[in-house]
């Protein structure tokens, strides 16, 4: 199998041939076609598999370049690893993609400056983007993708109530992507309330 039989753009195919990605990993394989056709996933997976690509290479598909409003954003549970899938978004989209990043412990106005600045994506911890969202600063109108990364680690952390007010302002017509190790039953609540019909993979 490969990235160009999975239906990603050529531009898309370049970039990851210019970074030495091959071959789709098994989670890659599954998510990408399954999230192209806009439908709400859950894939199954830990870090270390390829997941963030699984994510964040269909929903960049999604993107209108021309629109310079957020219309990605993903939540994960620590600066560390919302900065990781920072770097590996910047890489798969070679930039054509603005992003900007929202985690705490670095300074908020050089975040609001990303945003104000056109930022289509948003990548960031719930409790600053919930910061970025009260100060005005973060609008989520045109949201069209949602990715919930390491969904039981940010559930284990207490963030659930954060995410609950995050996904009450993203527009309810949106694709929602919920990453997970694990699927304990808080994981399982979290998707039966706010995901539509979800699709399940896991390796
Ligand atoms: P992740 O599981 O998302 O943390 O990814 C683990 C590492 O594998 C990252 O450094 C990626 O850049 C790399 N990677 C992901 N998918 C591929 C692929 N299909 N081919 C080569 N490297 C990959």
């Amino acid at each position: 199998l490969t990235f160009e039989q999975l239906g990603l753009h050529p531009k898309t195919l370049k970039t990851l041939a210019q970074n030495g990605y091959e071959t789709p990993s098994p989670i890659q394989a599954e998510l990408i076609p399954l999230a192209l056709t806009g439908r709400d996933c859950i894939g199954q997976a830990r870090t270390g598999t390829g997941k963030t690509a699984a994510f964040m290479l269909p929903t960049m598909e999604r993107i209108d370049l021309a629109e310079p409003a957020v219309q990605v954003l993903a939540l994960a549970p620590t600066r560390e690893l919302s900065e990781q899938v920072m770097m590996e978004a910047k890489k798969l989209c070679g930039g054509r993609i603005k992003l900007g990043i929202g985690v705490g412990g670095r300074p908020i106005h050089l975040q609001i400056r990303d945003i104000e600045n056109g930022a289509q994506g948003i990548i960031g911890t719930p409790g600053r983007i919930i910061d970025l969202l009260r100060r005005g600063a973060l609008n989520l109108d045109k949201l069209k993708v949602l990715i919930l990364d390491e969904a039981d680690r940010m559930l284990d952390i207490g963030f659930r109530p954060d995410i609950e007010r995050i996904i009450k302002q993203c527009p309810k017509k949106r694709q929602t992507l919920l990453l997970s190790a694990t699927l304990p039953p808080p994981v399982e609540k979290l998707a039966q309330k706010y995901m539509t019909d979800p699709e399940m993979v896991d390796l």
